[in-house]
Order: C-alpha cells, then structure tokens, then sequence
C-alpha cells in the first residue's frame, strides 16, 4: 500500500523508511509526486502538529498520509525545545550544529540532563479518518557532541541503557529503541486490516 510521507524532511523519510521495511507499507515522498507543501507547525502539541500535517498532505494528494512530529523535551529547561526543537534559537536562524550548541550553552551548569525525544505519529486516511500514537525514548544530554550518524540532536543525546549518543549508534540500534520506532511499531499494532 503507497502512503505519502506528511514531510520534506530527508532524515525523516529515511528513518520511517528503514523502520517500516517489510510492512507493506510504501512510502511516497512529497516530491516523487511533484507536490510541493510547507504546512504551518503552529499547534501547541506534538500530536495537533502531526494532525495538521498528515491532513494537509492527504487533501493536497488524495492519498493516505503519514505525518510525524517529533522533538526533544529536557526536564531542566521546562521541556524545552519541545515543540519548536526544528525552531530552537528561531525560525530558519540556525542550523543543526547551532541548535546543538544553543542547547548545551542554555544548560551549562545545570546538574539534571535528563530529557526525552518525543514522537507523535498520525496516519490519516482518505475519508479523513485518523490514526494516532505517541512514544518517547528517554535519555540524558551528553557534555559534547559526539558521533557522526543521524540528525538534529542526536550527537547530544544518549539514552537510557547506552554510553553512546544516538549518533554513535547504528541505524538499526537507534530505530530499535527511539522515539520514531517505538511510535511506528505502534502504528503497525493499530493499523490492523486498514490498509
Ligand atoms: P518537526 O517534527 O518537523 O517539528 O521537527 C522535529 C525536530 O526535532 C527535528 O528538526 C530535530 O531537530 C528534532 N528531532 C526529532 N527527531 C529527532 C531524532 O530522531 N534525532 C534528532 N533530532 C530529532
């Protein structure tokens, strides 16, 4: 069954890609069908803002559409970035790296480093109806950056159970235990005879 990835982001893409090999799913990117969408992330939660977007992209192709959005919440600094980690510092300001760094400065000496990445998936269907889950993956954030794989915070983030950052990590460790995996094995349990 052909879905439509609710995104433009590559690291996404290849992550859900990797983990839903070998469900039946196909994946269908935005620009393999010429359909070029920005949706607006303005909901106040992870979950309004994968709604928002898995709707969007399916009204706009016809097709079923499988949006995530995602993001990290460390415990110091009130749950922030949360859901502005794509914004964190502003809109379009800095990159990756600078994200990175923006975060390790705004918790230099705070002694609590635990955080979570968050994962709210909706796959919407084309008579509008929805399915929606949420998992996290918990951690703590690292000094230093560290690795080379993976994308956004992963060279900060080591989660529990581990002594390597998610970047250290190979893509198969990471998608057994992130976010992003645990989320989509749920969507799998759930979809049941539905596609
Ligand atoms: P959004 O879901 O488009 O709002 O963007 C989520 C943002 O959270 C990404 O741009 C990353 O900065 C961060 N993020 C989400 N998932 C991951 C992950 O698996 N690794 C590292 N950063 C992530």
């Amino acid at each position: 069954m052909k879905v439509l990835a609710a995104t433009n982001n590559a690291h996404k893409i290849r992550e859900m890609e990797q983990i839903l090999s070998q469900t039946g799913i196909e994946l269908v990117t935005p620009k393999s069908i010429g359909l070029s969408l920005e949706v607006v992330e303005d909901g106040n939660t992870f979950e309004e803002n994968a709604r928002k977007k898995a709707q969007e992209f399916s009204q706009a192709s016809g097709m079923v559409a499988l949006a995530d959005d995602s993001g990290l919440t460390v415990n110091c600094l009130g749950g922030a970035p949360g859901v502005y980690s794509a914004r964190y510092g502003g809109e379009g300001v800095l990159d990756d790296a600078g994200r990175v760094q923006l975060l390790l400065k705004n918790m230099r000496g705070k002694e609590d480093r635990s955080a979570a990445f968050v994962c709210a998936i909706a796959l919407v269907f084309t008579d509008g109806t929805s399915i929606e889950v949420k998992a996290e993956c918990r951690g703590k954030i690292a000094e230093q950056p560290a690795g080379e794989g993976g994308f956004g915070y992963d060279p900060v983030f080591v989660p529990q159970g581990f002594d390597r950052t998610f970047s250290q990590l190979t893509a198969e460790e990471k998608n057994a235990i992130s976010h992003r995996g645990k989320a989509l094995e749920k969507l799998r349990d759930c979809i049941g005879g539905r596609l």
